[in-house]
C-alpha cells in the first residue's frame, strides 16, 4: 500500500545541533537585539544570513560578523520590501518599536507607523518569501510577537494591536503554508535586556510618574513570576529550534518566553 503520510525523511538525532548549511535566512531589525541574537545563531547554524534593518551601522557590522549581507532599508515603507531578496528559506519578522502613551493622547501618525512596520511589513514579506519557499517544499517563517500579542497592557494601543495582528498573521500562514511544508510560528517574549527596553523603561517611568529603578521591579516584571529580563540568546535559541528539523510539527503556533506571565 503506498504510504499517503510518510513520515519526514531522515531525521537526525535529537541530540544533533541545528544544521542550516545550505539555508538563506532574512531577518528583519537583524542589527540590534533579539534579531541580532537571532542573525548570529542561524548564522552560528551554517546559514546565509540577510540582516535587515534601517540603522545601516548595525546591519554592516551585524553582516561583517555573521559573514552575511547588511541590506539598509526603513520598512515602514512598503517599496522597500521589494529591494530585499525573495529567495529566503527561513524569515524571521522582527523589527519593532515602541511607542508609550494613553488612547487619547496617541499620536495617530505613530500608531499607524507601527502597524506598517509589524504588520504590513511581515504580510509584505511572506508574501515575497512563500512562493520560494513553496518551490523548495520547506520553509520557516518566525514571527517575533510578544506577550503583548496574547495580554494588554496599558499606553500600548499601537503596539498591542499590532503584536495581535502579527499573530492572526501567523496563523493564516501555517494554514496555507502546511501542505508546503512551511510553518509559521510566533515567539512571545516577556521584557528582553535590550535597547528597545531600555527605551521603555524610561517612558514607563514618566507616564506612572515614578523613578526608573521602580519600573524594572514595580512596572515591568510586576506580571512576570520569573523575576528578571530575558536575554535576546535565549529568543534566539527558541527562534533557532523552531528554524530546525525537529519542529516540523509545530506550525500557528506561540510560544510563550514570558517567565510565567500568562500562566497566571
Ligand atoms: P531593538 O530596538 O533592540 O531592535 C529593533 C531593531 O529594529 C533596530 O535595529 C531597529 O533599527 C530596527 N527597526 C525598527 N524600525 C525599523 C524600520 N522601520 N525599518 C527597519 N528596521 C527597523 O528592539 P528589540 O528589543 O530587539 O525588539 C525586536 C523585536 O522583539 C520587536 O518586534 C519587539 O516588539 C519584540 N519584543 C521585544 C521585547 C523586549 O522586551 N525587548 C519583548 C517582546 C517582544
Amino acid at each position: 500500500m503506498t504510504n499517503t503520510f510518510p513520515a519526514p525523511a531522515s531525521l537526525p538525532p535529537p541530540t544533533t545541533a541545528v544544521d542550516l548549511s545550505g539555508r538563506t535566512a532574512l531577518v528583519t531589525g537583524g542589527g540590534s537585539g533579539i534579531g541580532r541574537a537571532c542573525a548570529f545563531a542561524l548564522a552560528q547554524a551554517g546559514a546565509f544570513v540577510h540582516v535587515v534593518d534601517r540603522d545601516a551601522d548595525a546591519a554592516k557590522a551585524v553582516a561583517e560578523v555573521t559573514g552575511g549581507e547588511a541590506h539598509v532599508v526603513d520598512l515602514a515603507d512598503p517599496g522597500a520590501v521589494d529591494l530585499l531578496p525573495a529567495g529566503t528559506d527561513i524569515l524571521v519578522n522582527n523589527a519593532g518599536l515602541q511607542h508609550v502613551a494613553p488612547i487619547p493622547e496617541f499620536p495617530p501618525e505613530r500608531f499607524e507607523l507601527i502597524q506598517k512596520v509589524m504588520v504590513t511589513a511581515p504580510f509584505l514579506l511572506m508574501r515575497r518569501a512563500l512562493p520560494h519557499m513553496y518551490a523548495r517544499d520547506w520553509g520557516r517563517i518566525v514571527n517575533v510577537s510578544s506577550v503583548h500579542g496574547l495580554r494588554a497592557s496599558a499606553y500600548k494601543s499601537a503596539y498591542v494591536a499590532a503584536k495581535h495582528a502579527l499573530e492572526g498573521l501567523s496563523k493564516v500562514a501555517a494554514i496555507e503554508g502546511a501542505p508546503h511544508g512551511v510553518t509559521s510560528n510566533c515567539v512571545n517574549p516577556g521584557y528582553v535586556r535590550t535597547p528597545l527596553v531600555e527605551g521603555q523603561i524610561r517612558d514607563q517611568a514618566a507616564a506612572h510618574g515614578i523613578g526608573e529603578d521602580d519600573v524594572l521591579a514595580d512596572v515591568l516584571l510586576a506580571r512576570s513570576p520569573v523575576k528578571r529580563l530575558l536575554e535576546s540568546e535565549e529568543v534566539a535559541a527558541a527562534v533557532l529550534w523552531l528554524c530546525g528539523p525537529h519542529s516540523g510539527y509545530l506550525t500557528g503556533a506561540s510560544l510563550p518566553l514570558d517567565g510565567g506571565w500568562t500562566a497566571g
